[in-house]
């Protein structure tokens, strides 16, 4: 007996052995692992952009997670009692290796993926589910944490420590920390499943965005811009069919194609495959991805007490629960519809004028539409295009931030801080009168394979005081179509006021002035605001008059045309809030309604009606390509939050136009800094905007800006 036992011991001492072996060789190849790095150069630090490589990621995240976990496991062995300083300090100082390795990580998933990524994400998801858990999971921290929290309650902290105690117990709270141990493990199952399934149904979609190529020949380019027309000869010739035209299955492709297109059969097709994605009886159909997903969220909640995914999700939103959320889009909604009708028949005026003897269907509702626009507001969008050229609206940008935010960019030394691909400029940022550093602002302007299509802002360093307040490394990435050489870069309008966006969000963060990391979270109806609201300044006069300029003669945008374009924005809001619109219900939906009646083919097919949509218009998303709610959680019950945050924008942006300043008033600029973007999460949101509004904000100047009529007593 005694044998067997020093012999059973022997081999757990051997195993043991071994995994210390496997790990001793793991930090040695990792030593030279220039993800592990410590960021040097100049701007306190830079990530080594230049110097990375797929092999390496994989072994650096382990390593790096590994090291989270030690620095957690130093705070729960602390054997004093647990206060503030013992605890919630070093926790929020913790984990700064694995967000340096995880800003290689994102680079990697939306700028640069590949096949040999994608298995590296593949492999690392369990990984990475597993490593949260034993943070989320972990008793021993939750405690210590519980502690602090609890004695906040008796004694209240100073304001940011208070918050920072508030928003770290809630989110333990919600990871389910209050479990026993049986649920706990159920809980960490469900969550590595879930992150699984989340990558799984991600890379479908980018499989169907690479897999549907249509090839235009020579006779069928029948009314597209000349742009897109040497675009799409250039992506096809990269794609080894030279002298053909390539259509290829995302938006920034499609949207064009359907806009002007006079080829009815050709458009359909671009439509289906576009509106198909993930919906194709096949490898990369996402259907039965849906079901699990929504099956494994309830099953999440329920432990916790919650009758379904959106009520806990929407406790710490500024929406606070699902009723509130569907009350507004309910209240915009028929609103919505109404118009529609109404844009429909003026187009099918259009389609019977010219003799075309159709009827409206989906992929003629953009096509048919411009030529509504063309007539009833003589708006060409091509020729606003020649005014909107990728430098100047480089400069618009930083021509706002300079009079909101008194920031001044200026381009970094010629090589001086790497970037992962050509085409990536960077900025330095600087106080405008103390010339204080603020950060660096990354741009990566171009479509190309690999990348994640649409547009998005991200950090890859954060502000922070007790980070010790380094410079924020902030960045933008769009999907503009790279012009041929020498050729200038022509945006829409729509694509304008979503590079205004997203440089919103990298102000949000270069704005950042907060103790905590974790102040530094968003709220998902709230952050999408800043970023809207920042939208409006496109077109104000003194952006107008500086920026807006011919390509070539540089004449400035004619007033008739600002005007039409003005005047226009309301212009086709019924398709726009109704594809909008139609997403965000049924992704509240999906989490509102038992998850074992959802067939989800059907079940969208079914809402849709019960709902009212028109058949001439598709979701934004349709379900099996719905990346926010089915790639990850951050938009799931959470894509209502556009609108919510139009309901602030179109508020604030009033609070703009009237005060005597207008848009470049100093006392509101003063004010948006300080209440809206500065604090970030450091303050309730709306508190904050209460601060800078004086009020709550009201659905109404939405309606006026949408052109819909607008509610009495509301
Ligand atoms: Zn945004």
């Amino acid at each position: 007996m005694k044998k067997e036992i020093i012999k059973s011991l022997g081999i757990f001492a051997l195993v043991a052995g071994f995994q210390a072996n496997a790990q001793e060789q793991n930090h040695e190849q990792n030593m030279d692992n220039i993800l592990l790095a410590e960021w040097t150069g100049p701007y306190a630090g830079v990530p080594a952009f230049d110097k990375m490589k797929v092999e390496l990621v994989k072994p650096a995240m382990l390593e790096a997670m590994e090291k989270h976990l030690a620095e957690i496991d130093e705070i729960t062995s602390n054997p004093e009692p647990a206060t503030f300083e013992n605890t919630i300090v070093p926790f929020e100082d913790s984990g700064d290796l694995l967000n340096r390795v995880f800003t290689y990580y994102g680079i990697f998933s939306s700028n640069i993926s590949s096949p040999e990524f994608r298995d590296v994400q593949r492999e690392l998801s369990p990984e990475i589910s597993e490593y949260s858990s034993k943070i989320s999971q972990n008793s021993e921290l939750f405690e210590r944490i519980k502690t602090v929290f609890e004695n906040s309650e008796e004694n209240p902290l100073p304001a940011p420590e208070q918050r920072v105690i508030d928003l770290i117990y809630e989110e333990f709270a919600m990871e389910g920390a209050n479990l026993n141990e049986e649920d706990k493990k159920r809980y960490a199952e469900i969550n590595s499943e879930l992150s699984e399934l989340y990558t799984k149904f991600s890379n479908n979609v980018l499989a169907e965005e690479e897999n549907y190529i249509v090839y235009l020949t020579e006779d069928q380019l029948s009314g597209l811009p000349e742009s897109y027309i040497k675009a799409a000869a250039s992506t096809a010739e990269a794609n080894g069919e030279a002298g053909k035209y390539a259509v290829t299955n995302t938006r920034s492709s499609m949207d064009p194609f359907l806009t002007y297109s006079d080829e009815r059969e050709l458009r359909e097709k671009v439509w289906n495959n576009y509106y198909s994605r993930g919906d194709n009886d096949d490898e990369f159909d996402n259907n039965e991805v849906i079901k699990k997903i929504l099956k494994l969220r309830d099953e999440r909640v329920e432990l916790l007490g919650y009758d379904n995914f959106a009520q806990w999700r929407l406790q710490n939103r500024m929406a606070k629960n699902p009723e509130n959320a569907m009350e507004l889009m309910e209240a915009v909604w028929p609103a919505a519809l109404a118009r529609v009708e109404e844009e429909v028949k003026d187009m099918q005026a259009v389609a019977d004028s010219e003799g075309a003897n159709i009827e409206i269907k989906p992929w003629d509702y953009r096509y048919y539409a411009e030529k509504v626009r063309k007539e009833k507001y003589d708006l060409d969008s091509e020729e606003v295009k020649e005014y909107l050229e990728l430098g100047n609206l480089t400069d618009a940008l930083f021509y706002t931030a300079g009079e909101l935010f008194n920031f001044e960019f200026q381009p970094v030394e010629e090589g001086s801080v790497p970037v992962f691909h050509e085409d990536v400029n960077v900025w330095e940022v600087t106080d405008k009168d103390s010339g204080e550093l603020i950060g660096l602002w990354y741009l990566d302007p171009f479509a190309r394979q690999g990348k994640r299509s649409g547009a998005w802002a991200t950090t890859y360093r954060s502000y922070s005081e007790l980070e010790g307040a380094k410079p924020v490394l902030a960045s933008n990435n769009s999907n503009f179509i790279k012009p041929a050489p020498g050729e200038p870069v022509l945006v829409s309008w729509d694509d304008a006021t979503t590079f205004f966006h997203e440089f919103g969000h990298a102000l949000h963060f270069l704005a950042a002035d907060i103790k905590y990391p974790t102040l530094n979270s968003g709220v998902r109806d709230y952050t999408e605001f800043q970023s809207q609201l920042l939208e409006r300044w496109l077109s104000t006069d003194e952006v107008i008059n500086r920026y807006l300029k011919h390509h070539e003669t540089g004449e400035i945008i004619p007033k008739e045309l600002v005007a039409k374009i003005k005047k226009a924005s309301t212009f086709n809001q019924g398709f726009e809030t109704t594809e909008f619109l139609a997403s965000a219900l049924m992704d509240m939906k999906y989490h509102t309604t038992d998850p074992d009646k959802i067939e989800p083919r059907e079940f969208e097919k079914e809402t849709l009606y019960e709902l009212g949509m028109p058949d001439e218009i598709v979701m934004r998303h349709r379900s099996p390509h719905f990346g926010h709610v089915f790639s990850g959680e951050g938009y799931a019950t959470g894509y209502y939050g556009y609108l919510w945050a139009d309901v602030l924008t179109s508020d604030a942006a009033e609070a703009f136009a009237e005060s005597p300043g207008g848009f470049y008033d100093e006392n509101m600029a003063e004010k948006l800094v300080k209440y809206l973007f500065a604090p970030r999460n450091a303050m309730d949101p709306a508190e904050a905007y209460r601060k800078f509004r004086g009020r709550d904000a009201k659905i109404d100047a939405l309606m006026r800006d949408r052109g819909f009529p607008v509610p009495e007593d509301k």
